[in-house]
């Protein structure tokens, strides 16, 4: 019997309910095919700097270094919002990503049928879209600095201060991104489209002509290019005509959203972090820590348990498994199951709570 190891994290406001319920979906589903996956809950995030003065202890990281995976739920919250920037909740995130070398984000962005009408976009045929985000490298990681300055701009109006952050990438980080989102791509319906801003920045050049050099190893995949503004067009009219993206951090943070919200709500949203091969990949909803409904049971798990669904299948190489869950999803979204986030109120919902939404799923396995 295979057997797996992974790291929990459950965080802070709706963090614990919603992983809670995917840690019971991931129990059903392990005796329905006859794998275990044994686990270990770590600290991080506000309760951690409640509890050890810090957001991310120690044995947090290496907890999560010697597992197969970490499943994450989510940190921060208005607690903590005033502490000092360097010990806020959200550098648990940073230290992980960074601790673990997880250096491509994948976000998943699928339009559910029984949800089309949750989506601010109307008309849409269908939408499955695999976000490629790199994670470590770019603007958020560059150089920056401010300073106080005396100069003047041409039309007489002083400068007085001036900030700047530094998108910089190496040819080593493009080629691995590049690599992956290409892999990925294959094994989709073989079609990668790689956003950038070539037309202005030197950093976008570099990663066209590396995603050019890496395409040659996939000759069975299309490759093409787009601009981010007009991605950012394209999502919104033709969100259908997308396969899998790959782009850098900071452009990936924001497309990663706009394809997110146009499937209906961040509940149902999952996310996987990956580095090496052979590495724990960390596992997350792309939500928040809700502190607005934490403990009201309003939280809706399905953003949790695909991830639990991503793990399987990216980690773990449990595909059938992965597949039923995410079956198991569609099964209750389609008998009407919904959480408030995701009701309009039609003929034929059931409302349920976070524990209605996770029993219909595990009624569905
Ligand atoms: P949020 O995602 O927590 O909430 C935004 C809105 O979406 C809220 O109205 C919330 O109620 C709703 N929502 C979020 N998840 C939901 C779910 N599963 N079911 C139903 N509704 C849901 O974003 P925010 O309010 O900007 O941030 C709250 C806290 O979370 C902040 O401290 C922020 O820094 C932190 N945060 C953490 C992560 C993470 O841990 N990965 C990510 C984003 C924000």
């Amino acid at each position: 019997m295979n057997e797996y190891k992974i790291a929990v994290i459950k965080g802070d406001g709706i963090g614990p309910e919603i992983v809670d319920s995917a840690l019971r979906v991931l129990d059903r589903v392990q005796d329905k095919f006859g794998f275990r996956v044994n686990y270990e809950v770590f600290p991080a995030g506000g309760c951690a700097i409640d509890k050890y003065g810090m957001p991310l202890p120690d044995e947090t990281l290496e907890g999560c270094r010697a597992s197969d995976a970490v499943l994450l739920g989510a940190v921060g919250g208005p607690k903590w919002d005033s502490i000092e920037p360097s010990l806020r909740p959200e550098r648990a995130l940073l230290g992980l990503r960074s601790g673990l070398g997880l250096y491509a984000n994948l976000r998943p962005a699928i339009m559910f049928e029984e949800l089309k009408d949750a989506s601010p976009v109307k008309n849409i045929d269908k939408m499955d879209i695999m976000m490629v985000r790199e994670l470590t490298g770019g603007i958020y990681f560059g150089d920056s600095d401010s300073y106080s300055c005396n100069d003047i701009l041409p039309d007489g109006t002083p400068k007085v201060r001036i900030a700047y952050d530094t998108e910089s990438y190496s040819e080593g980080e493009i080629r691995r991104i590049t690599d992956l989102a290409f892999r990925i791509a294959r094994g989709r319906s073989r079609h990668l489209t790689l956003v950038d801003k070539a037309n202005v920045l030197t950093s976008s050049r570099l990663w066209r002509e590396i995603a050019e050099d890496v395409h040659d190893d996939y000759r069975d995949v299309s490759l093409d290019f787009l601009y981010v503004d007009n991605c950012s067009m394209q999502l919104i009219s033709r969100p259908g005509d997308f396969d899998t993206i790959v782009t850098s951090n900071m452009f990936g943070d924001i497309l990663s959203d706009e394809a997110g919200q146009i499937t209906g709500s961040v509940g149902m949203l999952p996310s996987a972090s990956l580095g090496k091969t052979g590495t724990p990949g960390m596992y997350e909803p792309i939500h928040g820590s809700a502190p607005d409904i934490a403990g009201t049971g309003k939280a809706n798990p399905l953003a949790t348990i695909l991830s639990v669904a991503m793990m399987l299948r990216w980690q773990f190489g449990e595909n059938e498994a992965a597949d039923a869950v995410e079956e198991a999803v569609r099964k209750a979204l389609a008998g009407g199951y919904r959480t408030s986030d995701i009701s309009r109120g039609n003929a034929g919902e059931i409302p349920v709570d976070t524990n209605g939404m996770t029993d219909a799923v595990i009624a569905g396995l």
